[in-house]
């Protein structure tokens, strides 16, 4: 994988439609009008239910004025269903009433925002949903069960994950098929891949970190059987890992899919097994078996998480010709259709599937984060989510980071900032990029990709693994406000040379744990690129999977104009992209942010 980048000009001017649509703090509100009764509300009520138990997940979407406070309440239809335990609310049952008031935290309720709250409880006999919901006393209208109400656009609940965790009684039962939960990742216990767990367990101090689930990387036609020699990959093929994940009573699995024709057209490092004409093989020898094991019934209680296809379609904004380093293998499949024809056909396929989950890649911020890779790149995912027979009701949402080392956030420095009169968009590591860190690009992205014809509920994903950027280079506050470079160069946690560099970074480490609903339009923190495995060989070595070798992986190379002609920084000594690289396992442990206790 790699990263590029490229300057823009000024920023498109937010064009948006329709009379009182509002944006406010980047995020789309529903119109809200005068003749709107003081309260209106919406209640989903959904849940994961085993014999005896279930956990209940409610959002509360308020469709009338602004509240500062409020109570939801029900009954439940039978007098054995209880409420247990519950979270994001003061839960109170008497008789089969329920009443869930919000916590001080979450009591104010904009006028089309939405809250999520939830409960652990039990019931006997059978466990009808309640037929309806009242809000502060007022009747929810829209309330559920109402399939013909469309939800509001408003961006996914702004309450924290729940404090309680999800119990560990039986996996939650999935829905009927093509009723896809909102969030796949809340309150459900993710697949920890047992090969990379023996991996990370066999450098000290590894078991701090190993029970975190970390994605199934199907990089090539043999891994979906499993591949006992390679290199880089291990000896559990696709439905071994399934199997597995229904062992350890996981509700959810990842894989990542990745092996495009021509893959990773404008580096080297992890080109693949397939030429650039191979749509063909890609989709018959490649998708069509993964589509027929996700698609076993066997594997219905789980929830299948597919991140389809990492650095792909972006590069045919950026990586073409006319682009500074634009390539020859970029410019091929985009005129032959191969990356947006072989992402529709997957997506296509697996969506169809009622459990599995597609998010595409997104690329990250020191990529995408001009002017003139934003709306063309989302343009371009629009493009393939309706290529090949798929549409973009088979995206769940994207996924940003994926492998890259962009910090979530940067806490000293905003890009509204400016010194002495200079914006820090002129700074040299920010370059007139317009965003600084993860979460503010995956967030604007997603509205992007909503005012492009996305489902307004589309969540992203962030990749946390190798963006924690911790240790004793870590800035505990803003740098001298001597010129924009002192300010951002001293405050600034990502510690690259350049936000350009992209192979086993030094100084990385490993980022927030993998979390689900940490921030508002993010589905979850996730580690898609399992920490410690190579990004690429830091000199030639020879392979059979297509693996080049890639300068930006060597840390005496001084760089090209995508990194600004900088250093690598990349470490010494790593094996092919995918490898395990121990040391660099090591350092991200050290370096962790949050630190490992
Ligand atoms: C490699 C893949 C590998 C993945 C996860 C990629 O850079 O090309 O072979 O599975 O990283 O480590």
């Amino acid at each position: 994988m790699s990263m590029r980048k490229r300057l823009s000009g000024s920023r498109r001017a937010l064009a948006l439609s329709g009379a009182g649509v509002l944006v406010a703090g980047g995020m789309v509100a529903i119109p809200v009008t005068a003749a709107q009764a003081a309260t209106q509300c919406s209640v989903d009520y959904t849940t994961n239910e085993w014999p005896g138990g279930m956990t209940g997940n409610l959002t509360i979407r308020n469709l009338g004025d602004a509240l500062s406070s409020w109570n939801l309440g029900f009954t439940f239809p039978n007098s054995g269903q209880r409420v247990v335990q519950g979270w994001a609310a003061k839960w109170n049952q008497s008789g089969q009433n329920v009443t869930a008031a919000n916590e001080s935290y979450n009591g104010a309720l904009p006028s089309g925002g939405s809250v999520s709250i939830g409960f652990n409880g039990t019931w006997s006999g059978s466990n009808p949903k309640p037929t309806s919901f009242t809000l502060n006393g007022v009747v929810c209208n829209g309330g559920n069960p109402n399939p013909t109400t469309p939800p509001p656009t408003t961006p996914p609940p702004t309450t924290p994950p729940p404090t309680t965790p999800p119990p560990t009684t039986p996996p939650p039962t999935s829905p009927p098929p093509g009723q896809k939960v909102d969030n796949p990742y809340l309150n459900a216990k993710g697949y920890v891949n047992p090969e990379w767990k023996a991996k990370a367990e066999s450098v000290a101090g590894g078991n701090r970190v190993s029970n975190n689930p970390t994605a199934v990387w199907i990089d090539r036609i043999a891994a979906i059987n499993g591949t006992p020699d390679s290199s880089s990959n291990g000896a559990m093929g696709v439905r071994n890992h399934l199997d597995e994940a229904l062992k350890q009573g996981a509700n959810y699995i990842q894989f990542v899919i990745y092996n495009l024709p021509g893959r990773d057209c404008s580096a080297l490092a992890s080109n693949g097994e397939l030429g650039p004409n191979d749509l063909p093989r890609y989709k018959a020898e490649y998708i069509d078996p993964i589509a027929a094991i996700q698609r076993d019934a066997k594997y219905a209680s789980l929830r299948i998480i597919n991140i389809i296809e990492i650095d792909s379609l972006p590069n045919l904004v950026t990586n073409t010709s006319g682009n500074p380093g634009g390539t020859a293998m970029c410019d091929t499949v985009k005129a032959n259709g191969a990356y947006v024809n072989g992402v529709g056909y997957a997506l296509a396929k697996l969506g169809a599937i009622g459990n599995v989950y597609n998010y595409i890649d997104a690329g990250h911020h020191g990529w995408l984060g001009w002017d003139s890779n934003f709306s063309p790149s989302a343009t371009i995912l629009r493009e393939a989510a309706g290529a090949s027979g798929s549409t973009p009701a088979n995206v769940h949402g994207f996924i940003v980071n994926t492998a890259n080392y962009s910090a979530l956030k940067e806490p000293h420095f905003k890009v509204t900032d400016s010194v002495n009169g200079t914006t820090v968009r002129q700074s040299k590591w920010v370059d007139w990029n317009f965003y600084v860190d993860e979460l503010s690009f995956a967030q604007a992205f997603r509205n992007e990709l909503v005012s492009k014809g996305f489902d307004s509920k589309i969540g992203m994903l962030i990749d946390t693994s190798r963006n924690g950027w911790g240790g004793s280079a870590r800035p505990t506050g803003p740098g001298a406000t001597t010129n924009v470079d002192t300010y951002v160069n001293g405050g600034r946690v990502d510690r690259r040379i350049h936000a350009g560099n992209w192979c086993n970074q030094a100084g990385a480490g490993l980022g927030e744990r993998p979390k689900a609903a940490p921030e508002p339009g993010i589905d979850a923190y996730v580690w898609v690129k399992p920490p410690g495995e190579s990004d690429g060989s830091s000199k030639e070595i020879p392979n059979n999977e297509g693996k080049g070798f890639d300068r930006m992986c060597d840390p005496t190379y001084t760089g090209n104009p995508r990194n600004g002609n900088n250093p690598s920084g990349a470490l010494p000594d790593a094996p092919i992209s995918g490898a395990w690289f121990a040391a660099q396992f090591a350092q991200l442990m050290q370096n962790a942010y949050p630190p490992l206790s």
